[in-house]
């Protein structure tokens, strides 16, 4: 079977991060991309691990030099996915899990078109905000920044291949799971199809074969 990107987007506040992680925590097939972004760590982010927190003049360098498969100005600061970071997950034979906005997916599809798209919806709009209001992570202004961008972010949901309602997590995250496994055994991803059925033909033909002569 060959691996995958996953691309997880998601209005602010949706669930696309507790989502991802969740998956990760329990699923040896999946790598997470880590992305780079100019924004600053929150208190309990981990450099390296949430983030690589970047200068702005490091970012356009690597943009200069095509070192990312997308990157998108998200709520005023930069965002960028890698190539070698979703390279090295593939070459483990992973599946690499990606949580990106909305603009960074489009361009991403067109670098790795054989990725599988997902938007996580919230149940609604008041559980959203309460949940974005719970979380704490944002300055009042910023929150506004962040409702402005959800909703442009919920006018691109056609552009997704499947659409996840983020009620209960576990049900959101059991959904995701099955997605994933449809993808891996999809007609497309598996490997050697005409090889493995060419040999149960011939041996069949064989069969027959035999028990006619
Ligand atoms: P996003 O990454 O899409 O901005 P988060 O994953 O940070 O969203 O989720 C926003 C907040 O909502 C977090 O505090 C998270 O713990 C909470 N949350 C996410 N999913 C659920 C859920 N299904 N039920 C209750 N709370 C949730
Ligand atoms: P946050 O600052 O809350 O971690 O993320 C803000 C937004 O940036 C989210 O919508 C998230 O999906 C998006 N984002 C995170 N990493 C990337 C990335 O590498 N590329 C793009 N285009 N968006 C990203």
């Amino acid at each position: 079977m060959s691996s995958f990107p996953i691309i997880l987007s998601a209005p602010s506040g949706g669930g696309k991060t507790t989502i991802a992680k969740t998956l990760l925590s329990r699923r040896e097939d999946l790598g997470y991309s880590v992305s780079c972004t100019t924004r600053a760590p929150r208190p309990t982010e981990v450099p390296g691990r949430d983030y690589y927190f970047i200068s702005r003049a490091e970012f356009l360098a690597k943009r200069e030099e095509g070192a990312f498969a997308e990157s998108a100005v998200v709520h005023g600061n930069l965002y960028g996915t890698l190539r070698s970071e979703v390279e090295r997950v593939l070459a483990t034979g992973k599946h690499v899990v990606m949580d990106i906005d909305v603009q960074g997916a489009v361009q991403f599809m067109r670098a790795f078109p054989h990725s599988v798209t997902i938007f996580i919806l919230p149940p609604t709009a008041e559980v959203l905000l309460e949940r974005l209001r719970a979380r704490q992570t944002e300055s009042p202004a910023q929150l506004a920044a962040r409702l402005q961008s959800a909703l442009q972010e919920l006018q691109q949901v056609a552009e997704y291949e499947y659409i996840v309602v983020n009620d209960d997590l576990e049900r959101a995250v059991s959904s995701v799971e099955s997605i994933i496994d449809a993808e891996t055994v999809s007609r497309e991803r598996v490997k050697n199809l005409r090889h493995q059925v060419g040999l149960l033909i011939e041996r069949l033909e064989q069969e027959i074969e035999n028990s006619t002569s």
